[in-house]
């Protein structure tokens, strides 16, 4: 069986108006003469092309999808929400909620980025194939039910898990976002349910402000179900290390879940413009090989990991790339050019024991 990889083009033609970093241009920010708006194509683009240009590409079962549908969104979504974004996008494009500006036609393909995300977890549970990786674009972990928020304009992975649990009868899942940021809209969804472990690793108050805490654990049938592991600024490859030891992979393995669904933001590496942890291609390689050893140990390998963010745009290439490898155990010829610079920049021992005793802290908590 082979890895499956979800891509539409169209989702790299969704666009965020005049921006330069993530400010509107005006005022005293000068328009951009390159990408402009962060959350640009490039990186994306980047990825996929690494794919083709190292070889993996043709190993790989090269998969679009439908868009999901109007009542795939309703279950995550309310009409109100879907109605303004729908309504401001068949017009000139808008804002709907909070860092999240796009174009004429976003929300056409935000639901096909939904959709890939939608087809992805139906493949992987048929058992069609193996596992997945779903390059979908616009990202979905910020996006609350109510509001779109920090570049996601659609709950990409809650709506594709809840069209599997109406079509599939799918059981428990854990969602493991590795993205830098909080994964506040997963965790929003899911935090009174308990069919739905929610993990998030990020930078600690990085975005949003002042969320993500390791005190958020859930609620009512829910109680226990969230954790998040806020790593303080400036880890790198070990900070990660140890919050899969510690508390990530146990969590996972002690929730047994049917479906591991990783939220993969690839921007953690220490090149990313809007995080400031320093981990690299061998941190994402390391990361996928440990969930999907446990994959194969407690959910038949049921595994797929669904783009979020990632901004740098020649270091989410060979990052992404290394997830890739590892999901499809096959190796191409490339060596990430950037992995060395980043290895010598890693943080000196004691702020590493430092972290690793909060992570011990917290696991004794839990
Ligand atoms: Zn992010």
């Amino acid at each position: 069986m082979t890895t499956a990889f979800y891509f539409d083009e169209r989702c790299l033609w969704h666009t965020t108006g005049e921006h330069a970093l993530i400010l509107p241009v005006g005022g005293y920010v000068q328009p951009p003469s390159g990408a402009g708006h962060a959350e640009s194509p490039e990186s994306k683009r980047r990825f996929k092309n690494l794919l083709e240009v190292s070889g993996i590409a043709a190993h790989l079962s090269w998969r679009g999808a439908e868009p999901a549908s109007r009542d795939d969104m309703l279950r995550v979504h309310p009409a109100a929400y879907l109605d303004q974004f729908k309504a401001l996008s068949d017009a000139d494009g808008g804002n709907a909620g909070i860092y999240s500006p796009f174009g004429p036609g976003s929300f056409e393909i935000a639901a096909l980025s939904a959709g890939l995300a939608k087809r992805a977890v139906a493949d992987v549970l048929s058992g069609e194939v193996a596992n997945a990786y779903v390059l979908s674009r616009p990202p979905g972990h910020h996006c609350l039910p109510e509001q779109s928020m920090g570049f996601c304009l659609l709950a990409n992975i809650p709506i594709a898990l809840e069209a599997a649990r109406a079509s599939h009868g799918l059981g428990r899942v854990a969602v493991l976002d590795w993205d830098v940021h909080h994964g506040n809209g997963t965790q929003a969804v899911y935090y009174d349910r308990d069919d739905t472990l929610t993990i998030s690793i990020h930078q600690e108050t990085c975005f949003p402000p002042g969320q993500g805490l390791a005190s958020e654990r859930g609620a009512g049938p829910g109680q226990g179900t969230n954790l998040n592991i806020p790593l303080l600024p400036g880890g790198g490859h070990q900070a990660y290390m140890d919050a899969f030891e510690l508390l990530a992979l146990p969590a996972i393995r002690s929730f047994a879940p049917d479906l591991i669904v990783i939220a993969c933001g690839l921007d953690a590496n220490g090149f990313d413009p809007l995080a400031r942890m320093l981990a690299h291609s061998e941190t994402f390689r390391q990361m996928t090989r440990q969930v999907k050893d446990l994959a194969a140990e407690i959910c038949g390998g049921r595994v797929l990991a669904v783009h979020e963010g990632g901004y740098a745009e020649v270091a989410v290439p060979f990052c992404g790339l290394a997830v890739v490898e590892e999901l499809s155990e096959r190796r191409s010829p490339v060596q990430d050019p950037l992995l060395e610079l980043l290895q010598t920049q890693q943080p000196p021992a004691d702020m590493i024991a430092f972290q690793r005793a909060r992570l011990a802290q917290q696991a004794q908590h839990i």
